[in-house]
């Protein structure tokens, strides 16, 4: 539409020139023959009186005036100039009308006697119209020299121009209306393949991998929504084989634990009669009794954590819901594993008993969860305290578990969760540990509808924060307890 006014102004301008520059040319040569004639007709005058000259000055100015209707004269005016006879004066033609229109400094060009012309606006019905003014010196007989001015109206021409003008204007509209409107629809059309593309590529990223693009004709839309069901197929391949082999991989776990638990149970029974009589075995035997028992017990505690990430990954873990105490829990664990913190020479502080600390859970696998952080706590305390607190909020439980021992870096934090991750495999350990702990406890948790959190600073210590939902079935979206290690504490 920008486009179409530019060309419409500019060729309405140099229409507004063309039709001037053509005109004032026909004007200029029109005034000269006109200009010749009167003088003519002036010099073979045998008029001597002031009347006689009046009556032939009148005379001529009329017959201009007429003769030149057709060439689009409007008015003729003949005025007195500066160098005329005092003596000898006659009537000066003026249209009082359009007198204003011829300047001094045009009758100042033409009294000197050179012939001259000027645009102007001629005043006319409601406005003016554009014009222009000619004027030349006159030698009129005993009067002396005399200003004739002739004024030409361009008004047809002014009408051509607005003609062409409005004509041009009147059918651009249409056609930048009709175009815009053409434009828009060539374009939604030509872009609806894109737009499906990018809905099915949303479609895939929400996780619908069976999303595809209607693929029609042979153009360049057509081929990237080819290349694009292309790809998604050469990606719901890829993902549809990766999960048969995790799924081999959790079945490969599954069994192999299931299968290694009845031999372990003859060696656990065979073992135990070992253990039982170990004092009355000489030195050696007994401690390689001893060892064995303690390998054992450790093997029966990795199995049963093989077991249980397995049956998370069935998806076939049963929770016992129960309306379980938190605090209570808390409290029997740490009890439980006091030999364990003594043997660390970890102190251990609860937080007093909050308000309600009671929620909808299988107190089993929350007691594991509790354990789990209590045990990773106490091994990486390097004998500093460590606090627990339990904190509830009108809808959620949380238990924070925080050491002041090794800590971690973020690095280690990103993986904590990880299965078999263990920031430290040389790291002397006290209890067995498979690296399943911490991935069973977040499993655990998020079976409850909950969330773990842990923070730590190398050097510094870490805390673990497990908030579960009071109400099971629930997500958590209150936290009581931030799981936040800050620097200036130990400070
Ligand atoms: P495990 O204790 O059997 O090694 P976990 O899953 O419980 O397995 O823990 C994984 C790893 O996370 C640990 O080996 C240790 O490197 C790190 N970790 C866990 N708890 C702490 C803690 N309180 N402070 C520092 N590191 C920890």
């Amino acid at each position: 539409m920008l486009l179409l006014l530019l060309v419409g102004v500019f060729v309405a301008s140099q229409l507004q020139t063309q039709m001037f520059q053509t005109r004032k040319a026909a004007i200029l040569e029109d005034a000269s023959v006109r200009f010749t004639q009167a003088q003519s007709q002036l010099d073979q005058s045998t008029a001597v009186t002031v009347d006689q000259v009046q009556e032939l000055t009148a005379g001529l100015v009329s017959a201009t005036a007429d003769s030149a209707a057709g060439a689009g004269v409007i008015s003729v005016m003949m005025l007195r100039s500066s160098e005329s006879s005092d003596s000898f004066i006659i009537n000066e033609y003026a249209d009082t009308r359009l007198r204003p229109i011829i300047t001094e400094q045009l009758q100042t060009t033409v009294g000197e006697g050179q012939a001259a012309w000027q645009s102007v606006a001629v005043p006319s019905g409601r406005g003016s119209v554009p014009g222009i003014v000619v004027g030349n010196l006159m030698e009129v007989p005993q009067a002396g020299p005399y200003e004739f001015f002739i004024v030409y109206s361009l008004e047809s021409e002014q009408n051509t121009v607005g003609l062409a003008i409005r004509t041009f204007f009147v059918a651009a509209v249409p056609l930048a209306v009709a175009m815009s409107i053409a434009t828009f629809a060539l374009i939604y059309h030509t872009l609806r393949p894109v737009r499906s593309t990018a809905a099915a590529a949303e479609q895939i990223a929400a996780g619908d991998l069976e999303s595809r693009v209607d693929v029609h004709g042979q153009d360049e839309m057509a081929r990237l929504g080819s290349a694009f069901n292309d790809m998604a197929d050469s990606l719901q391949n890829q993902i549809n084989e990766y999960g048969k082999l995790a799924e081999l991989q959790q079945r490969f776990v599954s069994d192999v634990s299931h299968e290694l638990r009845t031999p372990l149970t003859t060696i656990r029974m065979a073992e135990d009669m070992i253990y039982d009589v170990r004092d009355e075995l000489d030195a050696i035997p007994k401690r390689s009794a001893e060892l064995l028992h303690s390998e054992v017990a450790r093997l029966e505690e990795m199995l049963a954590d093989l077991l249980e990430i397995s049956r998370y990954d069935a998806q076939s873990a049963q929770l016992d819901w129960e309306t379980v105490d938190v605090y209570m829990v808390v409290e029997k664990t740490i009890a439980e594993n006091q030999e364990l913190a003594e043997h660390l020479g970890v102190s251990v502080s609860l937080s007093p008993r909050p308000d309600r600390p009671t929620a909808e859970a299988d107190g089993k696998r929350l007691e594991r969860v509790v354990r789990n952080l209590l045990v990773n706590a106490y091994e990486h305390a390097e004998g500093k305290p460590v606090d627990v607190t339990v904190a509830t909020s009108e809808h959620s439980v949380a238990v924070s578990v925080r050491d002041h021992g090794v800590g971690m870096n973020s690095q280690t934090m990103k993986r904590v969760f990880d299965r078999f991750f263990r920031a430290d495999p040389a790291r002397a350990r006290t209890t067995g540990g498979t690296g399943l702990g911490l991935a069973i406890a977040r499993e655990d948790v998020a079976a409850h509808g909950g969330q773990l959190h842990v923070d730590g600073r190398l050097g510094v210590g870490s805390v673990f924060v497990m908030t579960i939902p009071r109400k099971a079935g629930t997500p958590v979206f209150e936290f009581p307890c931030v799981a936040k290690v800050q620097f200036d504490e130990e400070n």
